[in-house]
């Protein structure tokens, strides 16, 4: 069946909906929401078709369907339920060249609703003819993920505007030029993060400006997670859609990049533990050098770029360059790792909070506070610490963490080869080397840790210390 899409102007038109149930108040919702004036026709509706009976905003015909309701209306939709009604609805309306929709009946109707994605003014309807609604739900969910809440004010702004920009680019090549810009670039970005006076001070100024302004770059800081890209949010992935550089640390997965833009210009910038690292000036220079050329750049972090990634020194810079920039959070590794190994990072039994703390290297390990740290009824979350094993466990337990407190060491949290390693304080840096533990892993430490032996879920159970008590056995 080929059908032909149509966008209906129900505003003051009566519409009846027969059946009263939730699929028709579902759909009493919507067509009120249009501008309809509806009708529900049924014996029972629903309390919350009552309350919009009783406030005036539907009518309700009480009793089974009768061809005269049909007398006022534009439009009917049978969800009564009952085939042998729903037949009579439509034939009633077919009689009087009614369009009639019967819920989930592609067979009886003569128009079909399409799943919506709803960013009014604009409104994207997809349907597959009834043939595969659960399909149409899909790609819809796809849709809606796809393009943000900002596309609504967008079209509204540039309806507004309508007029203006048709006498400022009287020719339609430039006039288009100039849309696209504006809904890809500054003015969408302001809308995006709920700054609508200035997405309209910046339209005002295309309109009045001799020349068209060369596009302005921007640089969204975007936390890609731990590497499962399952964690990224829609923010995220919207971003990576967008971008024309994407400049990415080492620790993004492949499986991240994977989801970006194709024709965008991947650089590689940072390190992952120990190698050769892009200096943080360079990276600075690189962010510049796009944004000013006018393209989206992408700044990819692990994690979330506000942990310890370096991203508040980016945002300095940015803002001392006056460079446009967006921040999308990430799900940080102690997160994630402490998820996908199945340990809650605080317990009314066992702990009250969570310090996240880096121990990267000697300098960083003796500016701890590690008195607060040995302290009881807390998680310690230890980023970058593969390297510094055996001094987190001596200082933890020279401060009086108890030698058996448990830790659990994650390597590559939330990615295919994760492996999860439990052990207490005392044989910390033995287990580890014991299974070869290598960078990224994040080391959990507190009672909690020990929870992972019974509730993990996410790839291999843990590797305990077993072998290494057997072998310093038999080493006695
Ligand atoms: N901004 C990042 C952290 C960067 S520091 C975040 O929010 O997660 C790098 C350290 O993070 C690594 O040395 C490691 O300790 C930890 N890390 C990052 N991703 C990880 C992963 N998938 N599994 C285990 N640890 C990870």
């Amino acid at each position: 069946m080929s059908l032909y899409p149509l966008f209906a102007n129900l505003v003051g038109r009566r519409v009846l909906v027969v059946g009263g149930g939730s699929v028709g108040e579902r759909k009493v919702l919507a067509l009120h929401r249009a501008g309809a004036l509806v009708e529900v026709g049924a014996p029972r509706i629903t309390s919350a078709l009552v309350r919009l009976v009783e406030s005036g905003q539907i009518t309700h015909r009480n009793g089974l369907f009768e061809d005269n309701w049909l007398d006022e209306d534009w439009l009917v939709i049978a969800a009564t339920g009952d085939r042998v009604v729903n037949r009579q609805i439509a034939a009633s309306a077919e009689a009087r060249r009614l369009f009639v929709n019967v819920v989930d009946d592609a067979e009886l109707s003569t128009f079909q609703v399409p799943a919506v994605v709803d960013r009014s003014p604009l409104t994207i309807a997809i349907s597959t003819a009834g043939a595969a609604p659960v399909l149409a739900r899909l790609v819809r969910e796809r849709i809606e993920s796809l393009f943000d809440a900002s596309l609504g004010p967008l079209a509204a702004l540039a309806a507004r505007y309508r007029q203006r920009i048709r006498q400022r680019w009287p020719e339609s090549g430039p006039r288009r030029r100039f849309l696209e810009s504006m809904f890809s670039g500054k003015i969408a970005a302001d809308l995006r993060r709920q700054r609508p006076l200035e997405a309209e001070r910046e339209l005002q100024n295309a309109l009045q400006s001799a020349t068209s302004a060369p596009a302005r770059g921007s640089v969204a800081l975007v936390g890609a997670g731990p590497g499962d890209p399952g964690l990224l949010t829609l923010n995220a992935l919207r971003a990576l859609n967008e971008a024309d550089v994407i400049l990415h640390d080492r620790l993004v997965s492949a499986e991240v990049l994977e989801l970006a833009r194709r024709d965008a210009t991947f650089v590689e910038v940072g390190k992952q533990g120990g190698g050769a690292q892009t200096p943080q000036h360079q990276i600075h220079a690189l962010m510049l050098e796009h944004a000013q050329a006018g393209r989206r750049v992408v700044r990819l972090k692990g994690g979330d770029p506000f942990v310890f990634g370096r991203g508040g020194e980016e945002l300095e810079f940015l803002r001392a360059n006056d460079i446009d920039y967006t921040v999308v959070p990430g799900i940080t590794a102690a997160i994630a790792c402490a998820a996908y190994a199945g340990i809650p990072l605080t317990h009314r039994e066992h702990a009250q909070g969570v310090h996240f703390v880096t121990a990267h290297g000697r300098d960083s390990i003796d500016t701890l506070d590690w008195r607060a740290l040995a302290a009881g009824r807390q998680t310690l979350a230890i980023y970058m610490g593969v390297g510094s094993l055996d001094r987190v466990a001596e200082r933890l337990i020279a401060h009086g963490r108890a030698a058996g407190t448990a830790f659990a060491l994650i390597e590559n949290g939330s990615r295919e080869r994760q492996r999860v390693i439990r052990g207490t304080l005392a044989t910390l840096a033995e287990c580890a080397a014991l299974h070869g533990a290598q960078s990224p892993a994040l080391l959990i430490v507190g009672e909690v840790a020990a929870l992972a032996d019974r509730l993990h879920w996410y790839g291999a159970a843990p590797l305990t210390a077993r072998a290494v008590a057997v072998d310093a056995l038999r080493a006695a």
